[in-house]
């Protein structure tokens, strides 16, 4: 019998996989895929996860692919562009999840990989996952970390189905690119770019320079994402128009992906399991990003299952700890963010970009919070304040 089963290999379970182990604890660690593999993904992160994670610094060298030091915002009439330096990590995903396995694996966790975990049950002494394949396997706790079409989240009861008013589509190549073809375009600094509401649909389209590829993407909120392949189309013609991708840019390999945007579950947990990453919906409401909120969950998973396993008591109080740090850590944060994504996709973006153009503040706000780099989020209140502030100024000419 294993401690935890863990299911989903990405960064949310890979991270947890490797503290528990660390701990001495018996992992298994499944995943349906085999490592290394693709997760359709920006790859962009705050580079301060890699002193959070430390292990990952002195393995940066096999999946970072530089720092983008400029962001360029487009309002969604494309008139106004607002530039903020605000730094950010790019990495290729393949090989970013690829050092977390290998992490996990390293410090003992068990890999089942190429399977897929078809359900979960709950017993009065033990948590048993079926495989693909009719093989099952017991564990105390199970760690629902299979991204955003949990199946641990459905069978929990936790999370159904997430409506689609809290999942943006997406559309995402990672395009091959010389050197001089991307500081051509990008600069050295690798600019990197956000377009708003393209097409008049809520969203955004990215652009995201590394060292050899450009990653070009584009999600949208909700039902409207029925027009994400004409969106995409016309956005890719765009950037060929403004000289931003090559005219021969290999796009053949775009994906498509869904995050959860609408915001965090209601609860994570269950007695004997709890869920963390795109499971639960830690994914900013802004931007997408959910890498840094899926690991920091998983490092608070691991503290609080360690003690679990120790006290031999699986209910669903002492697991509640888990939910207690992770919302007093970045909990509130998703709440603002939810505002601002409301703010940022409604018809009033273009006259935002207005103010924004008058006001330094505004910009350097706007732009840590769609790198990700703002240590506490996106202070909605401070913002609107601001804003109005400037109008105030203007309209006083202060
Ligand atoms: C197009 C796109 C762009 C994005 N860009 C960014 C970005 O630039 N920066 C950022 O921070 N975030 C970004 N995100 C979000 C980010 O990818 C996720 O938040 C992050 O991957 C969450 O990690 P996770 O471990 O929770 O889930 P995942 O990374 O989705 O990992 C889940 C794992 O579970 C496995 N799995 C699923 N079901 C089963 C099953 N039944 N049995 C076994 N294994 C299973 C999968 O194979 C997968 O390996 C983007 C997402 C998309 C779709």
């Amino acid at each position: 019998m294993y401690d935890v089963a863990v299911i989903g290999a990405g960064p949310g379970g890979a991270t947890a996989s490797r503290y528990l182990a660390k701990k001495g604890l018996k992992v298994c660690m499944i995943d349906k895929d085999t490592f290394p593999r693709d997760k359709p993904c920006g790859g962009g992160f705050s580079e301060g996860l890699l002193d959070e994670f430390p292990y990952l610094r002195k393995r940066a060298n096999e999946f970072l692919k530089g720092v983008a030091r400029v962001g360029v915002l487009h309002s969604p009439n494309r008139r106004i562009v607002l530039k903020g330096s605000v730094d950010m990590a790019v990495a290729l995903r393949t090989d970013f999840d690829n050092v977390l396995f290998e992490s996990a694996v390293e410090e003992g966790a068990e890999p089942l990989v190429g399977i897929r975990a078809k359900s979960v049950r709950f017993h009065k002494d033990h948590s048993e996952v079926t495989l693909k394949g009719s093989e099952s396997i017991k564990a105390h706790v199970v760690i629902g970390a299979d991204g955003v079409s949990s199946m641990v989240a459905r069978e929990t009861g936790l999370n159904r189905r997430w409506p689609s008013s809290m999942i943006t589509a997406c559309r995402v190549a990672e395009v091959p690119a010389k050197s001089n073809e991307i500081i051509d375009r990008y600069t050295e600094n690798l600019n990197y770019h956000f377009y708003a509401n393209l097409g008049g649909l809520p969203g955004y389209g990215w652009i995201f320079p590394k060292r050899d590829t450009i990653n070009i993407g584009l999600g949208i909120v909700g039902t409207h994402a029925q027009g994400l392949p004409r969106v995409f189309d016309a956005f890719v013609q765009h950037l060929k128009r403004e000289n931003l991708l090559m005219q021969d840019a290999d796009l053949s390999k775009a994906k498509g992906g869904l995050v959860p945007t609408g915001g965090p579950l209601s609860r994570s947990y269950v007695e004997r399991c709890i869920l963390l990453g795109d499971s639960a919906g830690m994914v900013s409401p802004i931007t997408g990003g959910g890498i840094a909120y899926a690991m920091r969950a998983a490092r608070y998973a691991a503290a609080v299952l360690t003690k679990v396993i120790e006290a031999d008591n699986f209910g669903s109080g002492i697991l509640g700890e888990y939910e207690k740090i992770w919302r007093n850590d970045f909990g509130d944060t998703f709440k603002d963010q939810l505002l601002a994504q409301k703010i940022f996709t409604s018809p009033f973006t273009d006259l935002l970009f207005e103010i924004g153009k008058r006001d330094e503040k505004i910009q350097e706000m706007v732009s840590e919070a769609i790198a990700e780099s703002a240590e506490e989020g996106i202070d909605v209140k401070k913002l609107i304040l601001r804003t109005i502030f400037v109008c105030f100024r203007a309209s006083f000419r202060l």
